[in-house]
């Protein structure tokens, strides 16, 4: 079940670990535009999402959204690495985005409005989430060349689920794979709102 991954701590720590690994290759390689050396810049952001009445316990390191700056003067561009935690611009964590958007189809109405009322999220976010993978998500130009990677193509009015199915695994393995698929759209200059 994708939806007890959301309280399980220890997902929302290899979560953390998977952004750390990301935001060190990210300081590795330095400024992309002038090559300049890069300082750690991170934005206080408390992604929506974990509420309290899922138990969950994390440390403010996970209220963290890494990002560099350049040391340059003249320069100073600022990059985001790529994240498994946040999705472009959402307020939500990316496993809630994902999952909520997930369980939308095959799940009794009573169970969905369950889990959203656990998570603290009201049905209109839920329902502009929906608007997002139909109209949003498909004309990234993230999505538009990586559509091509899948034989039979993806079914796009079926977001994201039908990407999920894609991956094997259990839920754990899945939805890691799908955040992981995901995350370049949170980082660089690729912003989708
Ligand atoms: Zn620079």
């Amino acid at each position: 079940m994708y939806s007890t991954l959301l309280a399980d701590a220890r997902f929302h720590e290899l979560l953390l670990a998977f952004d750390r690994d990301l935001a060190d290759t990210v300081r590795r390689t330095g400024c992309i535009w002038c090559g300049g050396a890069v300082h750690s810049s991170p934005y206080q952001r408390k992604p929506g999402g974990r509420s309290s009445r899922l138990g969950l316990r994390l440390g403010p390191e996970h209220d963290q959204r890494f990002s560099f700056c350049c040391a340059i003067d003249g320069c100073r561009k600022r990059k985001m690495p790529p994240s498994l935690r946040f999705l472009g611009r959402k307020v939500y964590l990316a496993a809630v985005v994902v999952v909520i958007s997930t369980m939308q189809h095959g799940i009794s109405e009573r169970r969905m409005r369950r889990l959203i009322e656990a998570i603290g999220v009201d049905r209109r976010t839920v329902a502009r989430w929906r608007v997002w993978w139909r109209e949003v998500f498909t004309a990234t130009p993230f999505w538009q060349i990586a559509r091509a990677a899948f034989m039979p193509p993806v079914d796009d009015n079926r977001l994201p689920v039908a990407l999920i199915e894609r991956f094997a695994g259990g839920a754990a393995e899945r939805l890691i794979a799908l955040l992981r698929f995901l995350s370049p759209i949170s980082g660089g200059q690729v912003q989708a709102r």
